[in-house]
């Protein structure tokens, strides 16, 4: 099932037909009461929202997909996990440019580990890019992005993918300069993610994933996730080794080679086999 959230929080099944509106299926959702947990309602209680979501579906009006502002298919993740060089070429590629790695001290993931990008970073696709610094260079990056389906603490890699409750695409915008990646990372809006989610009973092998980004019609990144150095699983087990997951919880896999500067006035094109594709505005912010 594909899974979109847009306009004004409304719920979404999307086929080829368009956006049907389920936003009634929200009320399988319990309430909660303060504190609010620390994980996504929507994604915790997926199964749930699906059954109505279902029987919703042949009654629900259909909107056009051109006709909706997208929002982030996941509201309220209680972390955004995201992995550092995961492609060989775009090691090589920050490893060769200056303006890229600024002296930092560039390891291999299985050194690195992962990094989080706050939260209050997260946008969808619908809200565009809103660029701070100007006058540094800012960068696209394009991934795969997995969004956890239940609770998972130190899992080993063949049981991994049994924890996802879907995949989206993601675009990790990044300021280039010598602070932590966390810090140039988390700026309002550099995180995108979307159009939506697609459920893992659909999309069941992401590790052959076609992807690609263009910029204003011009393709800057082209990759598959086929040359991920830690795959959708190994991504999990390691996250999960360090910090339990929770549903709605999100992991952006890394960036192929490709990554450029992106500027006020253009349009970003994302699109990934099995997922589908975005288009993403960028502005002064
Ligand atoms: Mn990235």
């Amino acid at each position: 099932m594909r899974l979109c959230r847009f306009d004004d929080n409304r719920l979404g099944v999307v086929t080829d037909a368009g956006v049907h509106d389920v936003t009634d299926a929200l009320r399988a959702l319990p309430a909660y009461t303060y504190p609010l947990p620390n994980f996504d309602p929507l994604i915790a209680n997926l199964a749930a929202v699906r059954k109505a979501a279902e029987e919703l579906l042949p009654r629900a009006p259909v909107i056009a997909l051109d006709k909706v502002r997208l929002l982030s298919p996941v509201a309220n993740p209680g972390k955004v996990v995201a992995a550092p060089v995961n492609y060989k070429k775009h090691l090589e590629e920050v490893l060769a440019q200056k303006e890229i790695h600024h002296g930092n001290l560039i390891n291999e993931i299985h050194r690195a580990g992962l990094f989080l990008k706050a939260t209050s970073s997260l946008v969808g696709p619908s809200a565009g890019v809103a660029l701070i610094h100007t006058d540094r260079r800012n960068d696209h990056e394009v991934e795969l992005t997995i969004v956890i389906g239940k609770t998972a603490r130190n899992v080993p890699v063949a049981d991994a993918l049994k924890y996802v409750a879907g995949y989206c695409i993601g675009l990790d915008i990044t300021i280039r300069g010598p602070e932590e990646r966390s810090f140039r990372k988390s700026p309002d809006s550099y995180t995108v993610l979307g159009p939506w989610l697609v459920t893992s009973d659909e999309l069941t092998d992401p590790s052959r994933l076609g992807f690609s980004i263009t910029v204003n019609g011009e393709t800057r990144q082209e990759a598959n996730t086929d040359d991920l150095v830690l795959g959708v699983a190994e991504l999990i087990a390691l996250a999960s080794s360090f910090y339990t997951l929770h549903p709605g919880d999100v992991i952006m896999t890394g960036t192929p080679q490709g990554v450029s500067p992106i500027k006020a006035g253009d349009i970003m094109r994302a699109s990934m086999d099995g997922i589908g594709q975005m288009e993403v505005a960028v502005r002064a912010g």
